[in-house]
Parts: C-alpha cells; sequence; structure tokens
C-alpha cells in the first residue's frame, strides 16, 4: 500500500443503526457511493477522524475504496474535483430557462414577499406592464441563444402575480411565441385569476402550474388576502381543481414560517377533503420561507418543516429541501444509477434570467428588489441581453469557488447554497449559505439505507 494514500477529505460516512451495523459511505466530490459492513464503515469513519491516514485493510478492500474513489492520491483530489466542477458547469450554462415577469403588481400583499419591498421602496414600479416589443426582444434574445447551441428548456412566467386579467394578452403573446418554437411553458401563481386563464393553459404546453397555499382556509385567508377582499383560499382551490380538469400538473406549495408551521400535519388531510388527492396530476409541498426576508422570531428552518412532516407522514416526499435530496439519493442508493452532482446550487448560475417589464435581467428572481442583482438589461431594438459585471458574479459562483465549501464534504451534493441568501445574510454572494444541508442529506441518506434494507 501506498504511503502517500489517505482516506478522501470528502468521505461521508454514516451509521445505518440496524441490527447488522451496516454503514452507508459516499464521497461528496464524485458522487461515489457504497453499503458497507461494520468493521468497514469504522474504519473509514475513524480515519477520517485521525488526519485521514490509511488504517490497515487487505488488497481488496484497498482497490474497492480507491477506484470509488474513497482514498485519495498525494492530495489530488482538489484539481481532480476542480475540473469536475467546470465540465459540468459548462453542461448546466448550455441549458436555459427563461421567465418574464408581465408586471410586478400583485393583488396580494404577503408579509414574505420582495414585492412587499418594492411595494414601500419603489411603488412606481407597480405600475409598469410588459411591452410586446419587450417579448419579442426576449424571444430575439433566445434565438441567439439556440443559435450559440443552447436549448430553451422552459418559459416560466412570474411575477408579481403574472396571471392578472389584464396581462392575458400579453400572456397570450407569449405563450404564441413558445408554442411555435416547441417550448415548454410554466407559471408560479397566486392562483386567484387561474380561471381567467384556463383557456390559456389548456390550449397550450403548459407542464406545471404551481399556487402558493398557507395552510387551511383560516390560516390561509389570514396570510394572503386580495388587497380589499376577504379570504382568497375558497376561490384558489376551486380554480385549481378546474385547471386539475384540464389534466394539467397543478402543485400546490406551503411556505413555512413559525407562525403557520402548525398546518402541516393538517394539509394531507385537508386536501383529500377537498378533492384535489383524487386527481393524479395534483402534487402538493412545503418549504420554509426565506430567512431573510422574515422577522427572525418567524424564521422556521427546513429541518424543523421536515421534522414535522416526518411525525405524521410515512415518508418525507413532501417538503421541498428532503424531497430534493431524495429524488437524488434514491437512483444512487437503489438502482446503481449515477448521482447527478452539483456544480452550482441553482439555475441562477447557469441558465437562468427572468426579465422585468423594464427590461432589466435577473438570475435569480427573488432578488427583484434589488439594483445590485441586475445582471444584463435587454436591448429592444437590436433584441439581446447587454451583460453588465454583476453577471460573471453570479454566473461563476460555482461551489469550488466558495471558500468554505471547497472543504465540505457535501460540496458536490450540495452545490454552495442559496446565492439570495448568502447575499442578504452574510452581505457576500462567494458565502456559503448551507441551510442545515449536511443534517438533512444524513438523514435522507439513513432513511433510504433503512428502507432498501428492510425490503
Ligand atoms: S439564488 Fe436562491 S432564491 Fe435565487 S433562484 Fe437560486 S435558490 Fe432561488
Ligand atoms: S453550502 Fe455548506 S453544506 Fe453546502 S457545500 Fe457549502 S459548506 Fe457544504
Amino acid at each position: 500500500m501506498n504511503k502517500k494514500v489517505r482516506t478522501s477529505k470528502f468521505n461521508i460516512c454514516l451509521p445505518v443503526g440496524d441490527q447488522s451495523g451496516h454503514w452507508v459511505i459516499f464521497n461528496g466530490a464524485n458522487g461515489a457511493y457504497a453499503l458497507v459492513n461494520d468493521s468497514l464503515g469504522q474504519l473509514l469513519d475513524t480515519a477520517d477522524k485521525n488526519d485521514r491516514i490509511l488504517p490497515p485493510m487487505d488488497e481488496k478492500t484497498y482497490h474497492f475504496l480507491m477506484q470509488r474513489g474513497f482514498l485519495d492520491y498525494e492530495g489530488q483530489e482538489i484539481e481532480r474535483v476542480t475540473g469536475i466542477c467546470k465540465k459540468i458547469h459548462d453542461c448546466n450554462c448550455q441549458n436555459i430557462i427563461m421567465s418574464i415577469v408581465p408586471t410586478l403588481a400583485c393583488n396580494f400583499d404577503c408579509e414574505y414577499c420582495f414585492e412587499r419591498v418594492i411595494r414601500k421602496e419603489h411603488p412606481e414600479r407597480l405600475k409598469a406592464y410588459m411591452s410586446r416589443d419587450m417579448v419579442d426582444a426576449i424571444f430575439r434574445q433566445m434565438e441567439r441563444f439556440v443559435a450559440e447551441g443552447k436549448s430553451i428548456k422552459n418559459f416560466v412566467f412570474f411575477g408579481g402575480e403574472p396571471f392578472l386579467p389584464r396581462n392575458k394578452e400579453i400572456v397570450s403573446y407569449a405563450c404564441d411565441k413558445c408554442d411555435k418554437q416547441q417550448i415548454p411553458m410554466s407559471v408560479i401563481t397566486n392562483g386567484y385569476y387561474l380561471d381567467e386563464y384556463l383557456d390559456i393553459i389548456s390550449k397550450y404546453n403548459f407542464t406545471a402550474v404551481k399556487i402558493t397555499i398557507d395552510g387551511p382556509k383560516e390560516v390561509h385567508d389570514a396570510r394572503r388576502k386580495p388587497s380589499g377582499k376577504n379570504g382568497s383560499f375558497d376561490r384558489i382551490v376551486e380554480n385549481a381543481l378546474r385547471a386539475l380538469e384540464t389534466g394539467k400538473t397543478v402543485t400546490f406549495r406551503t411556505n413555512v414560517n413559525r407562525e403557520n408551521s402548525h398546518v402541516i400535519p393538517q394539509m394531507a388531510a385537508e386536501y383529500e377533503r377537498l378533492g384535489l388527492t383524487q386527481y393524479p396530476n395534483f402534487a402538493y409541498y412545503f418549504c420554509a420561507t426565506m430567512d431573510s426576508f422574515e422577522r427572525e422570531d418567524n424564521v422556521f428552518s427546513n429541518v424543523s418543516v421536515m421534522g414535522q412532516i416526518g411525525n405524521c407522514c410515512s415518508n418525507y416526499c413532501y417538503n421541498s429541501a428532503y424531497a430534493r435530496i431524495y429524488r437524488r439519493l434514491k437512483p444512487l442508493m437503489t438502482e446503481k444509477k449515477f448521482m447527478e452532482l452539483r456544480s452550482e446550487f441553482c439555475v441562477a448560475h447557469s441558465g437562468k434570467y427572468t426579465v422585468d417589464p423594464f427590461g432589466n435581467v435577473y438570475t435569480c428572481w427573488d432578488l427583484m428588489h434589488k439594483e445590485e442583482a441586475i445582471v444584463a438589461k435587454v436591448d429592444v431594438e437590436k433584441g439581446e441581453f447587454i451583460y453588465n459585471e454583476n453577471f460573471s458574479t453570479w454566473n461563476q459562483r460555482t461551489v469550488d469557488k466558495i471558500k468554505k465549501c471547497k472543504n465540505c464534504k457535501y460540496m458536490m451534493f450540495c452545490g454552495g447554497g442559496c446565492a439570495a441568501q448568502a447575499i442578504e445574510s452574510k452581505k457576500d454572494i462567494y458565502e456559503a449559505y448551507c441551510d442545515s444541508f449536511p443534517e438533512i442529506f444524513n438523514q435522507v441518506a439513513v432513511q433510504i439505507a433503512r428502507e432498501y434494507l428492510d425490503k
């Protein structure tokens, strides 16, 4: 055995806690995975705590670990990870998600939304609506992307509230254009005026209709009120049922903070009572609100969300933070498939663009209240994006460039965390934002291993 070999600094060793003492081991730099016996699990775990000095082992075990990258020869793995990261990032940048904000205005006034900041600081911005010229220019830029060999994966309507009655003409105009180019569409809406858009979602290739519901009627209505009106719950549910009848996928997302966290255990039964779950095209999940838009005493983490769900469901698939990891880990652990590695945390660092009615282009759509998040301007005449210096800051935030992440065992599973949260909470986009990723990963991995061994 070679003395220059150590165990990898990216090894994650987790005891499954079953009777036969299995461990699951992962490598957070190359995505390797193995289910191993107690002695090998302990061996690697002990080495990890002992400066990664290679413990004595037989040839067969040595080759098994070396082949899968659980061992590191002379610290070469950092260079290798940087190379992998670049390749994945280059590939990801080929996939474009374009979204437009027909208006920044919304008929709701939710306490955790960035729209509130705009309403307070720049109310005049809420009066603007996207023009046809702007939509044309965006599509010309999309043609440029395609000419560069990129592929437009989805076209998203976002807001403000994209499906306000007054936006219908511009939304149909954009839908027609997508349709001609066979680009799938989706919408993030509060659902209040969805009835007025049923013809549109039926006619065009809408792959997702995402609606926010904050709890059962009394809770939702207290939190998500259309200005000047009573609650919105009944109307949204009615609209969702009609949308489900069209066969489109409708997903309810519940934004959770401390104030409404108690609703989580009630929602499965509530959706069943409302007749939503009888549709196979209905889905729902829970997600903690962004801490940075919350009062400190109202923050509720995704780990706590998961704890609540775990108390009431036999599996955790409805929680977004959990589900994202679960969906990626399950094929790796049970079907011997490769896991998708992440060079960046989200598409805001590869191919996502969101354009507001003024032609400001953002890669992160949760920061449309911040001038510093503008990465380009649409040149309506030329039909192209004119990028500014912020673009490379956003586009180059890959996990290998974040100091803390470079030494993190979970780096290529995680991707460095949400940049918007890093900016809001740490004032630096190149800071890590862990958001309990390691804890959630560990819980999910052990859960899947137990399910697998129980079969
Ligand atoms: S940076 Fe964060 S808030 Fe922005 S799009 Fe990505 S995950 Fe969402
Ligand atoms: S954000 Fe945190 S958990 Fe994720 S890779 Fe960076 S240091 Fe690790």
